[in-house]
């Protein structure tokens, strides 16, 4: 059998203190309706990226108001996870032209025929989240449950071949979804399609109230400078996050503000095999500057950690070439700290108002943002508020429960 996620149950009154009351009323009336339904989410990983992020705080909500929710994670091998990791890239428009060769194409045949047969398939609805499992349902018997694929790649513009490979298993859902319009491949044939963009969880670790002063110590143990300047980037090892982008704005920011700091923090996910060559090039560049720090998932940066760095920093930046949505743009907003972001993907959808001031489209223009909110923290102040504002509105995990149980309803009833 395939691997169960062990969660909990959440308190949906917890929600009620800091989530929009509509959006719970809505959430609770829906969790009545469809009391006891099985809903099943099927990913590649239990950590590192976004899409663990959010499973693991939307299966606890979704038990909290009555329905039978559950994670089951896939297996893969490496060759598995570099050809899927290759489907990332792809469906975000880099070239992909392995593809063709049919013992690809084989490889993740197989891989998906042999979790199918691992899958328990006691639910009412499955929700196959990217593309490492979405021919699952191909090599499934015809059963009652539901299947909906949950894209969270930036789509819009995917690479030909793999797209052409991708999409007749896609079609065999009964629904999928995508972060906006803009993302829904042109030539998809399903019968229902439906767009809801990503959410934080407001009461985990990674987004819990903590002491501004607490994070500031946490971060000077660590060997930072409390009193001088803090730039943070959180992200995954990948190239679509342009970790050298953020360096080469850091080291021009440094020339007009030379006392700021650095902190790249990353995380490793066994679907990423990509991740291990990206970690030893941003290495090489820490070593040459003492005011810049690598850190990991592996070395002991957890969610605690990242939450402490959203929070101390003067500057999040986040200088993405494609996102999906950037969960954690929407984390340091709900942190008040303001946030430097690549003008990309699901990140504008965040960026509303004054704060889509500071998307930008080059290392330039990034610098140039952080040294003007560096040097005025009234503006850092402002945009930090209104940004908390924007997240409670719009990007916390009741609404997009709530958005994911109207779906659900739709295709039940
Ligand atoms: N993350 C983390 N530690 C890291 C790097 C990332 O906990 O070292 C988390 C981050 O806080 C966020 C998620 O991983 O919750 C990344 O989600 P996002 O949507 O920004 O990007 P994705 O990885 O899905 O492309």
């Amino acid at each position: 059998m395939l691997h169960k996620i062990s969660l909990g149950s959440g308190d949906i009154s917890k929600y009620r203190m800091v989530a929009v009351k509509k959006v719970i009323d809505e959430l609770v009336s829906l969790g009545e309706e469809l009391k006891g339904l099985r809903v099943c989410h099927v990913n590649s990983t239990p950590f590192g990226g976004g899409v663990a992020e959010l499973l693991a705080c939307q299966i606890p909500l979704m038990r909290a108001v009555g329905i039978q929710a559950d994670w089951q994670v896939i297996r893969g091998d490496h060759t598995f996870f570099t050809i899927t990791k290759g489907f990332h890239n792809a469906l975000q428009g880099a070239v992909f032209s392995e593809i063709e060769s049919e013992r690809m194409k084989g490889t993740y045949r197989a891989n998906n025929q042999e979790n199918a047969q691992e899958l328990d398939l006691n639910y009412d609805v499955f929700i196959v989240n990217d593309p490492q499992p979405a021919a699952l349902r191909h090599y499934l018997p015809e059963n009652k449950a539901k299947w909906i694929w949950r894209c969270h790649v930036d789509s819009s513009n995917p690479s030909e071949a793999v797209w052409n490979f991708l999409r007749p298993y896609v079609e065999e859902h009964d629904a999928a979804v995508f972060t906006t319009r803009e993302f829904v491949p042109k030539d998809l044939n399903m019968p229902k399609i439906a767009t809801m963009t990503p959410a934080i969880c407001p009461l985990s670790s990674k987004n819990m109230f903590i002491e501004r002063n607490v994070c500031r110590e946490l971060i000077a143990n660590m060997g930072f400078d409390p009193q001088r300047p803090l730039i943070t980037q959180v992200s995954r090892f990948d190239r679509w996050k342009d970790p050298f982008g953020t360096i080469a704005a850091y080291k021009l920011a440094k020339e007009e503000i030379p006392g700021v700091q650095l902190a790249l923090i990353g995380s490793f996910a066994p679907d990423d095999p990509e991740a291990w060559d990206m970690h030893a090039a941003l290495s090489s560049e820490a070593i040459k500057d003492d005011d810049f720090y690598l850190f990991s998932n592996l070395t002991g940066v957890g969610n605690m950690e990242v939450n402490a760095f959203q929070r101390a920093s003067d500057v999040v930046v986040q200088k993405s070439i494609r996102e999906g949505f950037g969960l954690v743009v929407a984390e340091a907003l709900w942190k008040e700290t303001p946030v430097v972001a690549g003008n990309a993907g699901g990140i504008p959808l965040q960026m509303t108002g004054e704060l889509s001031d500071y998307l930008v489209n080059s290392v330039e223009e990034c610098a140039d943002k952080l040294v003007y909110l560096l040097q005025n923290p009234d503006v850092r102040e402002r945009l930090g508020k209104a940004g908390k504002r924007i997240v409670q509105r719009n990007f916390l995990i009741s609404r997009l429960a709530r958005d994911e149980l109207r779906l659900i309803k739709s295709l039940v009833s």
